[in-house]
């Protein structure tokens, strides 16, 4: 589905990517983990088209989208969450969601921009989406209104209402309570079934990592550690020792 090959990132005199190289199956989970600083957001910002790589390629579906825009990319399907949700904060969480419709109905039909107004079946989608991410309660409360954890599903059913076929995600339970972050690993895999994704993440809590995995990626400097399934990862030397070692 997804797959880069030699990717190096260099910031100034840094180099923060070294030559990753990956390759992700349709339908897949595949978790991307790794000390602070070890570069996994650098690599879903390459990946996502976000920054551009100093070298490498990435293809998508078998097409090489190395140098593809983000807006090209989201149009090819890639959703992307972000370590700090993305929503407009004045707008309730039915706008917000009837905002991404809107934009991939516009994205499908390509026709002249529609008053952005919640009718119809646009409405009943959203309500869907919400419904989805367990916000149906909060549909007129405005964004900025909402607790972290009912931000960042909100973010997601944003990425959902694009419909996308692969969805990255930056630590998508961060900062969460427990509470909140076991309704949200119920959200992600419910919605992979449903909607048959392929989900790329980055996740520092081994919890979340091992019931959302099919596969993980250990980096540390930039580096490919180790990949494997969960028992694969925890019996890797260098892992331990890199890594797990420290939790
Ligand atoms: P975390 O788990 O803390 O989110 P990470 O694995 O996602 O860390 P990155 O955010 O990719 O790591 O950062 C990798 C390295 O690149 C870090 O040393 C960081 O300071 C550096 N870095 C990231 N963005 C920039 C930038 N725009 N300019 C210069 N250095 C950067």
């Amino acid at each position: 589905m997804i797959e880069c090959t030699n990717i190096y990132k260099n910031y100034g005199a840094i180099s923060v990517l070294k030559g990753i190289s990956l390759n992700v199956a349709e339908q897949e989970t595949f978790t991307v983990i790794g000390p602070n600083g070890a570069g996994k957001t650098t690599l879903f910002k390459v990946l996502t088209g976000e920054i551009p790589a100093n070298s490498g390629t990435v293809t998508f579906k078998g097409e090489d989208i190395t140098r593809l825009s983000a807006s090209a990319r989201v149009h090819r399907g890639f959703g992307r969450t972000f370590q700090v949700a993305r929503v407009l904060p004045s707008n309730s969480v039915l706008e917000n969601i009837v905002i991404a419709l809107e934009a991939r109905a516009r994205q499908i039909e390509r026709g002249p921009l529609r008053q952005l107004r919640p009718t119809g079946r646009i409405k009943d989608e959203a309500v869907e989406v919400a419904r989805r991410i367990s916000l149906a309660n909060k549909l007129d409360v405005p964004a900025r209104f909402l607790s972290h954890g009912d931000r960042k599903r909100l973010e997601l059913g944003i990425t959902l209402a694009l419909k996308p076929k692969i969805l990255m995600m930056d630590e998508p339970t961060a900062g969460m309570s427990p509470s909140d972050r076991n309704a949200t690993i119920d959200i992600i895999l419910h919605v992979k079934d449903e909607d048959c994704l392929t989900i790329m993440l980055t996740e520092h809590d081994m919890d979340v990592v091992s019931q959302l995995s099919d596969r993980i990626m250990v980096m540390n400097y930039g580096e490919t550690i180790a990949v494997g399934t969960l028992s694969e990862i925890r019996e890797n030397a260098a892992v331990r020792d890199i890594y797990l070692g420290e939790e």
